[in-house]
């Protein structure tokens, strides 16, 4: 899929600015501060409905502005629509084609990015929690029913967790509604760990292949899931149901006692290993970065097989901190097939001979 244009009315420092794309490779140069992930992080938003930068969607109004407009033009194989998002102090509103979408589930899912910016070395080296969150925010995109499972599991999570408190408290004492949130929360858990074992395995195997293009001497990288539901029981629903539903049985104590659930999907994790070690922990900066790289371009792949579609890549800085070698690795990866939006402050130290007639844009002062 390719976004082609895209208008910005008050979105941070941008006032009003309307750009037709190119297919291939866009170039963003400017100097510091002028906008550039502005608008890469707008695309992001045009896509997903919310910011990787920060939580609070106010800070994507203009200065002084009551509301911010994104809208774009996403062209897929089967035809042109029309993605629209409001963000006000009262909430986002979302439109496809000029149509109203109640809910924001129906309107993911349009457009699919894959974003790599320097912080993306946290995927790696960073707590369990961002990866965690790099593989919801992954496969939400990919799949319609794992973003379901999602907000239905957060939700029962937060209701179980105030009624552990409530029961720790002495506030309440039905261990009955406790059962029954078990139950519930067990039941889109299992579907979100069979899930993440299914997808994980799918883009180990692509992050495989890459990683030992780009290696030297093809260091073998490979994927460890974390959870605390056996290995045995992740690859079915039912047996993954079950599991869960014994590990809320065996830490009801010590979660009332906390006030807070101990165990679920909301703790998992994935290790990455490079011949076997974790690279976390062992590998040298460059096999992080490798591994960071690798883990991106498997998401691109992985994209295309579950949407049909190759998703849009942003390109945050990150080109210029790779060397030649995973540069050029990159830059034959996407030629040709992906739609890649790539920002920079120079265009030294870039391979341009691999960058097939690029649109450049030159961002200055949100222009
Ligand atoms: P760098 O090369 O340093 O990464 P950049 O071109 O990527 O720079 P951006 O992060 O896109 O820069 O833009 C930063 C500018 O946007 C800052 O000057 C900041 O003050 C401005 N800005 C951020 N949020 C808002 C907002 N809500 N309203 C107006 N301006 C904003
Ligand atoms: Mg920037």
């Amino acid at each position: 899929m390719k976004l082609t244009h895209l208008a910005l009315r008050s979105y941070r420092n941008y006032e009003q600015v309307a750009v037709d794309f190119s297919p291939h490779i866009n170039i963003l140069i400017g100097e510091n501060a002028q906008g550039k992930t502005n608008l890469l992080e707008a695309i992001y938003v045009l896509a997903l409905a919310r910011s990787h930068r920060t939580n609070n969607d106010r800070e994507l109004i203009q200065f002084g502005a009551d509301f911010a407009r994104i809208s774009g033009t996403v062209t897929r194989a089967s035809g042109d629509s029309l993605l629209e998002l409001i963000i006000s102090t009262q909430g986002k509103r979302a439109r496809v084609d000029r149509l109203e979408q109640p809910k924001l589930s129906q309107y993911l899912g349009r457009l699919n990015v894959v974003l790599f910016a320097p912080e993306d070395l946290a995927i790696v080296k960073g707590s369990p929690a961002n990866r965690r969150r790099f593989i919801d925010m992954e496969f939400g995109q990919m799949s319609a029913k794992y973003l379901y499972n999602l907000t239905q599991y957060r939700t029962m999570l937060r209701q179980r967790n105030a009624y552990l408190r409530q029961l720790k408290f002495h506030q309440a004492k039905d261990r009955v509604f406790l059962d029954v949130l078990s139950d519930q929360l067990a039941a889109f858990g299992a579907e979100i760990v069979t899930a993440r074992t299914a997808l994980l395995a799918k883009m180990a195997t692509y992050a495989s292949t890459i990683h030992g293009d780009i290696t030297k001497d093809r260091e073998a990288l490979s994927f460890s899931y974390q959870s605390q539901v056996p290995e045995a029981a992740r690859g079915d629903t039912e047996a993954a149901y079950a599991a869960l539903g014994e590990l809320f049985a065996s830490h009801q104590a010590r979660e009332i006692e906390q006030g807070t659930t101990l165990v679920g999907p909301h703790r998992d994790d994935v290790v990455f290993l490079v011949n076997g070690k974790n690279v976390a922990n062992f590998g040298s900066q460059g096999q992080q970065r490798t591994t960071a790289l690798a883990v991106k371009l498997a998401e691109i792949d992985l994209m295309k097989a579950q949407t049909g579609e190759y998703p849009v890549l942003l390109l945050d800085d990150v080109l210029s901190e790779l060397d030649d070698a995973r540069q050029t690795h990159l830059l034959k990866a996407i030629q040709n097939k992906v739609q890649t939006f790539l920002t920079t402050t120079s265009l030294d130290g870039i391979a341009q001979e691999l960058i097939d007639s690029p649109a450049v844009f030159r961002v200055q002062a949100g222009a």
